[in-house]
């Protein structure tokens, strides 16, 4: 058994919290490769490493001089160091950094210090070996991903050491430049040694203890997902619940690898599991998760026999695409046909569109309806359960909530609901009430 154990900013902030990773390492021996981010905050009013260290940067490529962050940031590992007791000095890594930083060698060179250094203090504290991301984790020249050396190379890599410690966040490029991957790119990291090490499951550890069946700003306490299927991951990210970055999920994901969402504060909870497939549904509810997001319009064409008229959903769509516009759903009656579309997508387009359509589709009418939210409700058990749809539009109904569109995914895996943007907010709460005991 193989564990691949990320840990984000916030489970790395101090001293304290290096000693929670390391009991948290220690007690399991498959977990044998960690990757750390950087140092996150350690309260609501501190700096992340990593954006010092892009301060840093940028006050030293403007003066010519280093900026009296590059202290702070010393001071910051300097501490960690003292207070696990540990016998290593990094005063070689800081003046090449420093040096680099003076002959502007580039602000993802800066930012990637953070982890880098990171790793090497937390690579001594639990005795593990140090792998540098720049020696198994490849660019291409145009800043791609280069995943099939990076995966021959960290593959080879890896047999080689029992246990290590490779920082997240960063690569190398064909020409020996580092690379950084976007903002949280230590996910990214993460997720691609757990498949180039095959792993049995992608511990990401972090600082909340699982997805939320619902945003905690909206409902209050809400409960954990134990289980999620990358499917309904995808529906309830799509709908703004961030959980992970994207590309991250992407490696293990296509590996067949479970993500495991754990707390590092609170390691004894159970976290949320997302897996390829699963049967097991969730016990406190039929709906895995609820998401949604304000600011959609709603463009109703209505036309006599449309249902008949070859091609009327092809020239709608055509016009869209001509201006170069994407749409989230295409919800249609017999006689009526819907898109549904982001307001940033329509705006300063609106005229034209409404135009376009009139030519090209010919309806007997066109609305707009504005300040729409949708929401998803979102679950694998829906389908095996009868009523769901019912007990969700009777529950809004019953709060006096006005449903102005509806759309279920051919999959059962969702369905979707179209709200005012006033009314968001409670009929989250209303659906959540109603389903999760
Ligand atoms: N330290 C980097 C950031 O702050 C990467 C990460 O934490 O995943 O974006």
């Amino acid at each position: 058994m193989i564990k691949v154990a990320k840990f984000g900013g916030s489970s790395l902030a101090d001293a304290a919290q290096f000693r929670k990773v390391a009991k948290i390492v220690l007690s399991d021996p498959s977990r044998r490769y960690v990757v750390p981010s950087a140092p996150g905050k350690r309260n609501k009013e501190d700096v992340k490493i990593t954006d010092m260290l892009y301060a840093c940067y940028e006050e030293t490529a403007r003066t010519g001089e280093i900026s009296p962050v590059f202290g702070k940031i010393k001071q910051r590992y300097d501490e960690i160091i003292s207070e696990l007791g540990l016998n290593i000095s990094l005063e070689k890594d800081y003046e090449a950094i420093k040096n680099a930083f003076i002959a502007r060698v580039g602000k993802d060179y800066a930012a990637s210090r953070g982890e880098y250094l990171n790793a090497k203090i937390m690579s001594e504290f639990l005795g593990f070996d140090f792998i540098d991301a720049a020696e198994v984790v490849f660019f291409n020249d145009n800043g791609s991903f280069d995943a099939p050396k990076t995966y021959n190379v960290m593959r080879e890599r890896l047999k080689d050491s029992e246990r290590a410690v490779i920082p997240g966040f960063y690569g190398v490029t064909a020409n020996d430049t580092i690379k950084t991957f976007s903002r949280g790119g230590s996910d990214i990291t993460g997720a691609i040694v757990a498949s180039a090490a095959d792993a049995d499951e992608y511990e990401n550890w972090t600082d909340v203890s699982g997805v939320m069946i619902a945003d905690p700003r909206i409902v209050e306490n809400p409960k954990n997902i134990s289980v999620l299927t990358y499917r309904e991951l995808r529906e309830l990210s799509y709908m703004g619940a961030t959980v992970l970055n994207e590309d991250a999920i992407f490696p293990v994901k296509k590996a067949g690898i479970p993500i495991h969402i754990k707390n590092t504060n609170a390691p004894e909870d159970e976290g949320t599991l997302i897996v390829t497939h699963t049967d097991k549904n969730n016990e406190s509810s039929v709906l895995t998760g609820i998401a949604g997001k304000k600011g959609f319009t709603v463009l109703t064409l209505e036309k006599d026999m449309m249902n008949e008229e070859i091609g009327f959903g092809r020239r709608l769509l055509n016009v869209l695409e001509k201006n170069g516009m994407s749409f989230e759903h295409l919800p249609s009656g017999i006689d009526t046909m819907s898109v549904v579309v982001n307001d940033h997508e329509l705006e300063g387009k609106e005229d034209v569109i409404i135009s376009e359509l009139m030519a090209s589709t010919m309806p007997d009418s066109i609305s707009i309806e504005k300040n729409i939210a949708l929401i998803a409700v979102v679950g694998r058990g829906m389908k095996n359960a009868k009523g769901t749809a019912a007990s969700v539009f009777r529950a809004l109904a019953d709060e006096d909530i006005n449903i102005r569109m509806i759309d279920q995914g051919s999959s059962e895996l969702n369905i979707i609901v179209g709200v005012d943007n006033s009314d968001f907010e409670k009929s989250i709460k209303t659906i959540y009430s109603k389903f999760v005991k």
